[in-house]
Order: structure tokens, then sequence, then C-alpha cells
């Protein structure tokens, strides 16, 4: 189905993110070409956490690059007339990875941006409550998300999920992320070192850290978890 500029760009971010703060990246019925959702703040508006340098780099240069690929690949083949979603899902499924790599990583980029909007919030609710049965209390999640970091080798991702009833943290190499499991991402932090390296140097688990606590909007993740 045909869809114009407008309604795709509203159904990833615009219209959609401002009827409701639940992020649901990428999803809608939006197919090939598909479109790198607009930086929901000023590039400037993570730092110190995460320096505006980085975010232009980051945003503007790798992330918009995963789109400018996947366009790329998915030209006139049956991937173009999915979601971005479930360009990711398919294709893993399909073992077909040049595709997936650029279909994820621009779904990853669209979910970790997205996650900073309106924060820093802390857990509350039913969240904090499955946060302190999985892992003591905040700092405890922080600390084993630091420790994950830290042990994926090159580039990846760690993700909080939900598993079932309890939520419980993912490591990824490289693209991967959850949908690929079918669990529901509720936090996504790159450990790619394009994410980092300019700020931080080699101190990837110092980066996780101050991200999660200084930037991610917990409330807006218990939404997602609802
Ligand atoms: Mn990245």
């Amino acid at each position: 189905m045909k869809t114009t500029v407008t309604r795709r760009t509203a159904l990833a971010f615009g219209a959609a993110a401002a009827a409701s703060t639940i992020m649901r990246p990428g999803i809608g019925r939006a197919a090939a070409p598909f479109e790198q959702p607009p930086l929901p703040y000023a590039e400037d508006a993570l730092a110190p956490d995460i320096s505006a340098r980085t975010v232009a780099l980051h945003y503007g240069k790798h992330h918009k690059g995963y789109f400018t690929k996947l366009n790329e690949l998915v030209a006139g083949t049956k991937y173009a007339d999915l979601s971005l979603e479930d360009v990711v899902v398919q294709s893993h499924k399909d073992g077909e990875l040049a595709i997936f790599n650029q279909a994820a990583q621009g779904w990853n980029h669209n979910f970790y941006w997205e996650q900073f909007k309106g924060g820093p919030a802390k857990p509350e609710g039913d969240l904090a409550a499955r946060i302190e049965s999985g892992f003591g209390h905040m700092g405890g999640l922080v600390e084993e998300f630091g420790a994950a970091a830290d042990a994926v080798f090159g580039t990846g991702w760690v993700w909080l999920v939900m598993d079932g009833e309890k939520v419980a943290l993912r490591s990824y190499q490289d693209a991967g992320n959850p949908l690929q499991d079918g669990l529901k991402s509720l936090v996504g932090i790159d450990v790619w070192e394009h994410a980092y390296y300019l700020d931080y140097e080699n101190l990837r688990a110092k980066h996780v850290t101050r991200v999660l606590n200084n930037r991610v909007n917990w409330v807006a993740v218990a939404e997602r978890m609802a």
C-alpha cells in the first residue's frame, strides 16, 4: 500500500508520539523507502552524558547510513513491502544477514534516540517493583547493565527486555535485537565504539551508567512494559 511521506513520518514519530508517550519505533505499515525519523530533540540535549558532537555523528552519519543502505538492498525485493519491524524479523528468519544488519540497525537507533525523549525520569510502580525483584535495586540493574556492556566483544547492543513476567538483560552482537527472539524491548544501549568513544574513550561501562542514570526516561519505559 502506498503511503505519503507525511503519513509515514507521522506513524514513525510525529503524531503518534505526540498522542502517546509510548514508543513504537518504526512501527506502522510504512514500507520502502524507509525513512530515518527526525531526532526528537536538539543535538546538544543529551550533553554532557552524550555530547552534541557524538549525537551529530551518530544520528547524522551512522544512523542515517543504515537507512540509505537498507533502501538500496531492499529495492525490488519482497522486503520493500514490509514495515521496518517486519523486515527485521523476516530477514532474520530468512538468514538474509546483509538486509537484517541494516534494518535492525535502523530500528535499534530509532529506539535508542526515542528512549531519551522526556528524560530523565525514575522508574516507578510496577517497573520499579520488577527491577527490584530482578536486580535488587536500580543500582544493581545499572551495575549489571554496565558489566553486560563490557562483556560484549566488539560491536553490539545490550537490551533490557520483558522475558515472561520478568525484566531481564539480553546481549547481542553487531545489530542484534530482541525482535529476533520475539521479546519486547524496554531499553536498548548501543555499545559500538561510535556511541561513546569521543566522550568516554575506552570507558564503555561508565558511558552506560551515565546514560541509564541521567538520560533514560524510565516512566516511558514503564509505559512500554504495560
Ligand atoms: Mn550506533
